[in-house]
């Protein structure tokens, strides 16, 4: 008995001495020096940071979360959540499921060619170019408008590619990039902690943590998607070299989780430096935390490297042969290289 009383105690001291060890390596500022040197020198470094300041806390907006429980017929999806079997513990992970089905199906429409402007159809649009947004386009964070040419009728319409959520939610339409942006803020408006991740081979989707998982689950919503990590270098055969998630909370490379075979080279800086950069970025973000978050999410970090470290043949759970992307037509997923085919 009193050899276990001091067992416990000892163990506590050292859970203590850990706690304290993982926050002071977070408050740490003193390598502020390093991060700038590598800003200056590494493109990629850059780009990372550039990337955290738009998206870290980009979603984190009331006004745009109201707009999107505004707008959607919430009746519809807690009927549909509550006629899945399930208990209060995965109740969540049953409504993520439901907003991945309600956006797909209900709300959200793919576009490769946007409708002619005067016959209506997209049957015969030709893209013919790129133009820049008018003023009125360009209130909604347009980047490229793209100009698609009727083969029947010569008219010309319009594709803006806009990147403000509410401006998407009335137009209801795009590819991955409008999909991913406006679906991360249906995931936010319903207080589900969630974060962004961006492929460099031109992709992005969504992750969420799961409670009851107890890990971050891979979310696709064009693709309708729960926990399908894999689709991506297997089923899509996609080639890919970075995949990075971009959260309030932290910045993290989760390429492990999504490339598990047609690696490209990542040669686009030092691995160390990569890692470093990431966790600089990280350690802002969670700045303004307190000593018991800071250590609670250390901790949840960790348990998302073992993950990975432990993970054995997560080909086996694909369970078919490659069958390609589901959203975009064939053509456009094999310019992409993302139709299955190697
Ligand atoms: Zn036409």
């Amino acid at each position: 008995m009193a050899e276990d009383l001091r067992f416990t105690t000892i163990a506590k001291k050292f859970l203590a001495l850990y706690r304290s060890r993982v926050v002071t390596k977070f408050r740490d500022a003193s390598d502020g020096s390093r991060f700038q040197a590598l800003l200056r020198s590494n493109q990629f470094a850059r780009q990372l940071q550039g990337m955290a300041q738009n998206l870290c806390h980009r979603y984190e907006n009331d006004m745009w979360q109201a707009h999107v429980l505004d707008t959607i017929d919430l009746d519809t999806i807690y009927s549909n959540v509550d006629s899945t079997e399930g208990n209060e513990d995965d109740y969540t992970d049953r409504l993520v499921k439901e907003l991945l089905r309600y956006f797909k199906n209900d709300f959200f429409k793919w576009c490769d060619k946007p409708e002619c402007i005067t016959c209506g159809s997209s049957q015969d649009q030709c893209h013919a170019g790129i133009s820049q947004p008018t003023s009125e386009e360009a209130q909604y964070d347009c980047g490229t408008v793209e100009i698609f040419k009727c083969q029947k009728c010569g008219s010309l319409t319009r594709f803006p590619r806009y990147n403000d959520p509410l401006k998407l939610l009335e137009t209801r339409k795009g590819r991955c990039g409008e999909w991913c942006n406006l679906f991360l803020l249906f995931l936010k408006s319903f207080g589900i902690e969630s974060r962004y991740i961006w492929n460099r081979e031109d992709h992005v989707w969504c992750e969420f943590y799961s409670k009851n998982l107890k890990r971050w689950v891979h979310l696709d919503c064009c693709e309708q998607s729960f926990d399908q990590p894999y689709i991506y270098s297997i089923n899509w055969n996609k080639k890919m070299s970075y995949v990075v998630a971009f959260g309030r909370d932290g910045v993290v490379d989760v390429s492990k989780r999504y490339i598990l075979k047609n690696e490209l080279p990542r040669d686009q800086i030092n691995e160390d430096d990569l890692q470093f950069v990431l966790n600089f970025i990280t350690k802002h973000l969670r700045f303004k935390l307190t000593d018991e978050e800071v250590y609670q999410l250390a901790c949840r970090d960790e348990q998302e490297r073992l993950e990975w470290i432990s993970s054995t043949g997560q080909e086996t759970k694909t369970g078919s042969s490659p069958h390609g992307r589901e959203s975009g037509s064939t053509a456009w997923k094999k310019s992409r290289g993302e139709d299955g085919n190697t």
